[in-house]
């Protein structure tokens, strides 16, 4: 089986590099170009390609792959909002994801981001480098005893619950449907989740149900001063209304891994160029808000699981078994 691997950075190779003598029968070519309607034609001759978070495999990429008679889409990613699910059933091409890779990573980064914006740890970095040992700006609150509101409790939302939980908090969660195993959870309404939660993580996929669930309008149900993180996809926050909140005090401090300009800026290295949208600069300048990009899953476990199950996906698919990893 051929598989053209799209968007790969030197750790996806070291990763893979290493699991693949296990599979003799895959072959793998890597590209450091992301997929997209551009570069799809690329594929011809290859029975499956493998995409990041940041690919666009969207209605013209799925089509131009199956002109390639590309018959396997693999992801790399749980999520897989960025693909066109129905053209590629309509086209009889399958596509495989890696489902909960490791919960714990992104959880953890989720709760370093609320800790860190929290406690202003980006500002005293720089500060302390320079011989400012001052403390004026960098005032925290403590989260134990607090309330932390979880929306979407799947792998990683019960992860960041659990963890929520060791640092002695309350946990509220709002999920369509509710996990047995968080039996120390309270599931309660959205609206009360924002009414009474000094911390709220998103860890809900982006669908047309929850796309710009943070807005002018959630937001004002929020309790004031209240941590917001955001480890999921950009679009559950609308941008505009964030900085609106953010300038109208509204949140003591913001957390994102994802924000929705992430596409052009995400794992490249962009230090030399003066950054041309206004929108995300505005969210950089306020001194409350801190953003990754998109590395919440960037652990050495993660990156190890990630090219595991991508791997055996791929070994499923050849021999016509299925492993739950599909993507209906
Ligand atoms: P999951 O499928 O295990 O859990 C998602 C949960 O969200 C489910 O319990 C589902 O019922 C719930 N949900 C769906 N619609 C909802 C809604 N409208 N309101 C509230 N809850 C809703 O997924 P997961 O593995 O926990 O991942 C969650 C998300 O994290 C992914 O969709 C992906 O976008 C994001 N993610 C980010 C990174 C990163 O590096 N930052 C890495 C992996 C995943």
């Amino acid at each position: 089986m051929n598989i053209l691997f799209y968007d790969t950075k030197s750790y996806d190779r070291d990763s893979f590099e290493e699991k693949r003598c296990q599979y003799p029968n895959l072959k793998i070519d890597y590209l450091k170009s992301e997929l997209t309607p551009a570069t799809a034609k690329l594929a011809k001759g290859y029975d499956a390609v493998c995409a990041f978070v940041n690919c666009d495999v969207g209605t013209e990429t799925v089509e131009l792959l199956h002109q390639c008679q590309v018959r396997l889409i693999l992801l790399r990613s749980a999520g897989f909002n960025h693909v066109d699910i129905e053209k590629a059933r309509a086209f009889g091409i399958k596509v495989m994801r890696v489902p909960g890779y490791s919960p714990e990573a992104v959880a953890e980064h989720a709760m370093v981001l609320a800790l860190a914006a929290n406690r202003r740890i980006h500002k005293a970095y720089v500060r302390v480098r320079e011989n400012d040992f001052s403390l004026g700006g960098m005032l925290g609150f403590n989260f134990y005893r607090k309330t932390a509101g979880i929306v979407g409790t799947g792998k990683i939302g019960a992860a960041m619950a659990r963890i929520c939980k060791g640092f002695g908090m309350e946990v509220l969660a709002y999920d369509k449907y509710q996990n047995p195993e968080l039996d120390f959870v309270e599931y309660v309404s959205m609206d009360e989740l924002l009414a009474r939660s000094e911390l709220v993580s998103l860890h809900c996929p982006l669908t047309d149900d929850t796309y710009h669930l943070i807005n002018r309008e959630t937001i004002r149900k929020m309790k004031d001063g209240v941590v917001l993180v955001n480890t999921s996809r950009g679009g559950l926050v609308k941008t505009e209304d964030l900085i609106e909140g953010i300038r109208a005090r509204k949140f003591f401090a913001v957390g994102l891994d994802v924000y929705e300009e992430e596409k052009r800026n995400v794992y490249e290295d962009r230090s030399d160029e003066i950054l041309e949208s206004s929108v995300t600069a505005r969210l950089l300048s306020f001194p409350n808000v801190l953003i990754t990009s998109h590395q919440g899953f960037f652990t050495e476990e993660a990156l190890g699981a990630i090219s595991e199950t991508t791997l055996k996906n791929a070994v499923a698919f050849e021999k016509g078994e299925t492993t739950g990893n599909e993507v209906e």
